[in-house]
């Protein structure tokens, strides 16, 4: 049994059922997500006999890196990591220096899933089919592992943007956003947490109505049916009249303004006509714009548009009073950029 998978009250009805007082349960909580140790041996204020029970009925870990790779610059880290069936995931750990004196920020990008079931052509975790769905624990594990190995850059960000459709995945992507946010252990507020999800209305609503404040991205791609239904294959269950007003209710039921994701790429969804149909599409919509360079993924014929032509569609957007930033990505040197993580069998 792995600890990662349990919530707090999960964790004391296990000790308890052990006999062990309740505030046992809160102390090894600690340990794990504040204190971050390894093993059960470092739990030092707990009686032996409580960490020899856990050491043999339990896990602190369910999975471990099997190769790290650290981007020119060392802002980025990808890691590639073992399951416990064998199978893998990647996530990165992204480093951001602040304003001058300001805090800078650690964002740790997981994954929910190994491969993804919605194969959008241009992404390399879509090209491989979907294997599984990945535990909570699972999920909470990866960005436990970027706080251990760089402990001077407290976690401040996590956003569900690595392999998979955290939606689809959607028990485990809400208990990991709960256990991270736990107050008694990691302590990272839900509004430093991002979803983003390639538009599953149902996912949409059923979040909405969580009570969670975590940011929604939603990677838009295209503001036509016709345009989409091929760049984002869910579109063509769920099109983009559904789409945006699911995106308008959770708006109004969080508070929260939604991101749009777009990526970029050239000749296909770039030209000033695209932008108009965006401004559109979005219009009186309390919403931002994500602009995002495409990364190239093997095997995928898209292509990246150039500088010019990028900077052309968010001057377009913000001309017609659509608020659109265009996002550098970073790692690209070690293939930890949008869309480029995968598992190692295809490697
Ligand atoms: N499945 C979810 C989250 C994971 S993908 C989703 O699709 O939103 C995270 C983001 O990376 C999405 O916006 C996705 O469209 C984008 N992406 C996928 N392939 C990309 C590529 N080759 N270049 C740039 N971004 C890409
Ligand atoms: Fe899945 Fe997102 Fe990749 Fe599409 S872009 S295949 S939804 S991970």
């Amino acid at each position: 049994m792995s600890l990662t998978d349990l919530s707090l009250e999960e964790l004391t009805g296990l000790l308890e059922s052990w006999g062990e007082p309740a505030f046992h349960a809160g102390q090894v909580w600690h340990w794990l997500y504040r204190s971050l140790v390894t093993p059960f041996a470092g739990m030092s204020d707990l009686p032996l006999r409580l960490r020899q029970r856990l050491n043999s009925e339990a896990l602190l870990q369910t999975m471990g890196p099997l190769k790290t790779l650290t981007s020119t610059d060392r802002r980025t880290i990808k890691v590639l990591f073992r399951l416990d069936d064998g199978m893998t995931v990647e996530s990165v750990s992204m480093r951001r220096r602040g304003a001058s004196g300001a805090q800078g920020r650690h964002t740790v990008c997981v994954s929910t899933q190994v491969g993804c079931p919605i194969g959008c052509p241009f992404c390399a975790t879509g090209q491989h089919g979907f294997q599984r769905n990945l535990s909570s624990g699972e999920i909470v594990e990866q960005v436990l592992h970027f706080a251990r190995i760089r402990p001077a850059e407290p976690v401040s960000n996590v956003v569900f943007m690595g392999m998979g459709e955290p939606l689809l995945n959607y028990d485990a992507t809400i208990k990991a956003i709960r256990t991270l946010n736990s107050p008694q252990g990691f302590n990272l507020g839900t509004r430093h947490m991002t979803i983003s999800t390639a538009g599953l209305v149902p996912g949409i609503r059923r979040l909405a109505r969580e009570g969670l404040q975590a940011g929604l991205a939603v990677s838009l791609h295209a503001a036509s049916d016709i345009l989409r239904d091929k760049l984002v294959p869910l579109n063509r269950r769920y099109p983009l009249r559904e789409l945006l007003a699911a995106c308008r209710d959770y708006f109004a039921a969080t508070g929260r303004r939604i991101t749009f994701e777009y990526v970029l790429f050239d000749g296909v969804n770039d030209s000033a006509k695209h932008a108009a149909q965006m401004s559109r599409l979005l219009s009186g919509m309390n919403c931002h714009v994500n602009l995002i360079a495409a990364n190239p993924v093997a095997g995928s014929s898209f292509q990246p548009s150039s500088r010019e032509q990028a900077r052309a569609f968010q001057t377009e957007l913000r001309r017609r009073g659509i608020t659109a930033t265009l996002r550098r990505s970073m790692g690209a040197d070690i293939q930890a950029g949008c869309g480029q993580l995968k598992s190692a069998e295809c490697h």
